[in-house]
C-alpha cells in the first residue's frame, strides 16, 4: 500500500488546480491512500475544496500565523515532521513545489524526484530530461520516503464529488527566523492565468516590439485566451517574465495553443508539448514549429492576425 502525502498549493484563498493533478498521480500509485495537507493561517475554505477531491481520504489542516505565506524554509520542516509514516511525499512542479519540495528531500535525507510524467510503480517513475526531448525511467530506493514533484501538464486535474474528513493538525517543530515574508507583488489581469487557461496564445520575437505584442494580446482577449511568450520576446522586453513558456518557464497544457512569431525551439517546446491543438503562424516554412504544429499557417503574421481577429470579432 502507498501512503500518499500532497502539499496542497493555494494562494490563500483558492486551491490550486496543481493539487488536484497531484492527486491524479497519486491515484497511479498501487492502493493508494491519500491525505492532503493544507498549511495556512486559516484554510478552511482550501481544505474544504481539497476534501471534494475524489480518492482523497483526509484533509490535514496546519493553521498558524507562520503558515500564512507560502514560505518553503517554514513549511518544509513541518512537513518533514509530519512526513512520518508517508511512503510519498508530493507536491507539484510549479514555482511553489520546485521551491519546497527540495527543501523536504533534504531534511529527510533523500534524493528528490523532479516532474513525474507517469507511475511505473510505486518506486519508480517517468521524467523529462534535456528539455522534455529525452524521458527517462527512475527508480527510489524502495526503504526509502519517496519525495517528488508531478509535471501538472501530465495529468488532468482529478475529478470532485468527495467529501474526506478535515483534521486539524498540530506540529510543534523549530521554524527558522532567517526566511521572512515581505511583499508579494504580481500583476493584476482580468485574462484567463496562463497556467490554467483551455486557450493561450503566445508570440515571440516574430512580432519585433512591446507595441506590435498588442496584436497577441487583442487576438487573445477575441477569443478569450491566456497570453504567453518565448523567452526571446521576454529577453527583449516586450511582456514580463510570467508570461514565459517554457523550460525555463511555464509548462502549460491548454486544449489551444497559438504559437505567433516563434520558431520552436526544444526549450520553448517543451513548454506546450502536452498541448491539444497547436496552431502556429510563421513566415518561414521551414521554421521548427511546423513539425508540432496540427494546424500551420506559412505568412506574415501582421497580414494573418489582423485578418483572424477581423474574422472572429
Ligand atoms: C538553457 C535555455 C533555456 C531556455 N528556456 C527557454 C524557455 O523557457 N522558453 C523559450 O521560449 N525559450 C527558451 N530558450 C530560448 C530558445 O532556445 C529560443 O532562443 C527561443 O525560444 C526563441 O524564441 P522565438 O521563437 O521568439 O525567437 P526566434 O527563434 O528568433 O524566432 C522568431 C520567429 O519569428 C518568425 N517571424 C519573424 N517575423 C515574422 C513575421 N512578420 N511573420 C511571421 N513570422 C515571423 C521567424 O521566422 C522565426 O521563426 C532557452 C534557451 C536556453 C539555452
Amino acid at each position: 500500500m502507498s501512503k500518499v502525502l500532497i502539499i496542497a498549493e493555494h494562494d490563500g484563498v483558492v486551491l490550486n488546480q496543481s493539487t488536484a493533478k497531484c492527486v491524479a498521480c497519486a491515484a497511479e500509485l498501487d492502493d493508494a491512500d491519500i491525505d492532503i495537507v493544507v498549511f495556512s493561517d486559516s484554510g478552511a475554505d482550501i481544505a474544504a475544496a481539497a476534501a471534494k477531491l475524489d480518492l482523497v481520504s483526509r484533509v490535514l489542516t496546519i493553521d498558524k500565523p507562520d503558515n500564512k505565506h507560502a514560505l518553503a524554509a517554514v513549511f518544509a520542516p513541518q512537513i518533514a515532521a509530519l512526513a512520518e509514516g508517508y511512503s510519498h511525499v508530493l507536491g507539484p512542479s510549479t514555482t511553489f513545489g520546485k521551491d519546497l519540495l527540495p527543501r523536504v528531500a533534504a531534511l529527510l535525507g533523500v534524493n528528490q524526484i523532479s516532474d513525474i510524467m507517469s507511475v511505473e510503480g510505486n518506486h519508480t517513475f517517468k521524467r523529462p530530461i534535456y528539455a522534455g526531448s529525452v524521458v527517462v525511467t527512475v527508480e527510489a530506493p524502495a526503504e526509502q520516503t519517496v519525495v517528488a514533484t508531478v509535471r501538472t501538464a501530465s495529468y488532468r486535474a482529478q475529478s470532485s464529488g468527495n467529501s474526506a474528513p478535515i483534521e486539524a493538525v498540530n506540529i510543534d517543530v523549530d521554524l527558522p527566523g532567517h526566511t521572512r515574508f515581505i511583499e508579494l507583488r504580481s500583476a493584476a489581469s482580468d485574462r484567463p492565468d496562463l497556467q490554467s487557461a483551455a486557450k493561450v496564445v503566445a508570440g515571440g520575437r516574430g512580432l519585433g516590439s512591446t507595441e506590435n505584442f498588442e496584436l497577441i494580446f487583442k487576438l487573445a482577449d477575441t477569443l478569450g485566451a491566456g497570453i504567453g511568450a518565448t523567452r526571446a520576446a521576454v529577453d527583449a522586453g516586450y511582456v514580463p517574465n510570467e508570461m514565459q513558456i517554457g523550460q525555463t518557464g511555464r509548462i502549460i497544457a491548454p486544449a489551444l495553443y497559438i504559437a505567433i512569431g516563434i520558431s520552436g525551439a526544444i526549450q520553448h517546446v517543451t513548454g506546450i508539448k502536452d498541448a491539444g491543438t497547436i496552431v502556429a503562424i510563421n513566415k518561414d516554412e521551414d521554421a521548427p514549429i511546423f513539425e508540432i504544429a496540427d494546424i500551420g499557417l506559412v505568412g506574415d503574421l501582421f497580414d494573418a492576425v489582423p485578418e483572424l481577429i477581423d474574422a472572429l470579432g
